[in-house]
């Protein structure tokens, strides 16, 4: 809108996303205190209302990227056209299916030790996972809390090797192979502990802990997008700048494999993950888009 275009955005079912179902952060600039999530999200939003920018309350069904105007049909049935688009549809942590987990989101489980691991320092947690996701979160907070446990329903992990070496030589780091979490235990003011489970003797044990992070991989939003650009064999969207295929330091940076066609967010990046990095990115797909509809 300050660059004198007309965009539309089209917000999708959980507008705001991921940071809608996170309380505090932290760790987003601009703040002197920790600002609640949905907040955070609501003022995005007017933000840009406020400037103009329309946002439609729907979901894109199908699109259609082959000649521009790119086509974009919505649930509601309507149908929008662009010259260029941004997509930003972000990821969803993939969680474990317990009652527990849900009731204790936001209260002691976690799916971002990056986002939340500042508030149990000090503190026993549970990492749950065996990539490199979850290797890179136990030594963060390894880094912060009194102990790590990780938790791996096998005997190996999947993380590789130099993240691997660096977690078994860190003294406060306990891995417990062949186990699931069984239930995540809490009380009004959050988790109390864990009950996890052998998958060979079927034994079960509670552990001590004040925190649990669920880091058992992420599901990019992109399904809608499959057969019309270029994604990754994890369903991440590949762009010109990015290290899960394409070139490093190739402009522009968020180009998809369509010309035209932008991406930007957790839909592209499976390592930094961040409200400010997403944010950071959605800034330069913006500016990428500006400079292609100028050259068109
Ligand atoms: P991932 O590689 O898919 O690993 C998920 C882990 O969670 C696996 O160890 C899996 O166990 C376990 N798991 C899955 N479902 C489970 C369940 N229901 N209960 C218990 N455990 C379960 O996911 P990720 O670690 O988030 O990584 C995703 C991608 O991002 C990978 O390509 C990774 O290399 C990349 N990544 C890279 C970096 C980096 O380069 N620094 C950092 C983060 C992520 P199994 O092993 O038994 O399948």
């Amino acid at each position: 809108v300050r660059a004198n275009l007309a965009p539309l955005v089209i917000a999708g079912l959980q507008p705001g996303g991921q940071m809608t179902i996170t309380t505090d952060v932290e760790n987003y600039p601009g703040f002197a205190d920790p600002v609640q999530g949905p907040w955070l999200m609501q003022q995005m939003q007017q933000q840009a209302e406020n400037l103009g920018v329309k946002v439609a309350q729907d979901l894109v069904t199908a699109v259609d990227f082959t000649t521009p105007p790119f086509a974009i049909t919505c649930d509601s049935g309507a149908t929008h056209t662009a010259q260029s688009i941004i997509i930003a549809t972000g990821a969803v942590a993939r969680w474990l299916g317990l009652e527990s987990e849900t009731r204790f989101q936001g209260k002691g489980v976690s799916a971002c030790a990056t986002c939340d691991g500042f508030f149990y320092r000090g503190k026993k947690v549970a990492v749950i996972g065996g990539g490199n996701t979850a290797v890179e979160e136990a030594l963060y907070l390894a880094n912060i809390c009194e102990s790590v446990t990780l938790i791996h329903r096998r005997d190996a992990l999947r993380a590789e090797a130099v993240l691997q070496q660096r977690l078994f030589k860190t003294a406060n780091v306990k891995i417990m192979w062949d186990h699931v979490a069984a239930e995540i235990l809490g009380d009004p003011k959050g988790v109390t502990g864990l009950q996890v489970k052998s998958t060979t003797t079927g034994k079960t044990e509670t552990l001590d802990v004040a925190g649990v992070f669920v880091a058992i991989g992420h599901d990019p939003a992109t399904q809608v997008f499959r057969n019309a650009i270029a994604l990754d064999k994890d369903g991440y969207i590949i762009t010109k700048n990015k290290n899960n295929g394409g070139d490093k330091g190739v402009y522009p940076a968020t180009q998809t494999s369509i010309s035209g066609v932008f991406a930007a967010g957790d839909c592209v990046d499976k390592i930094y993950r961040q409200a400010v990095t997403a944010a950071g990115m959605g800034c330069i797909a913006a500016l990428d888009a500006e400079k292609y509809l100028a050259s068109i």
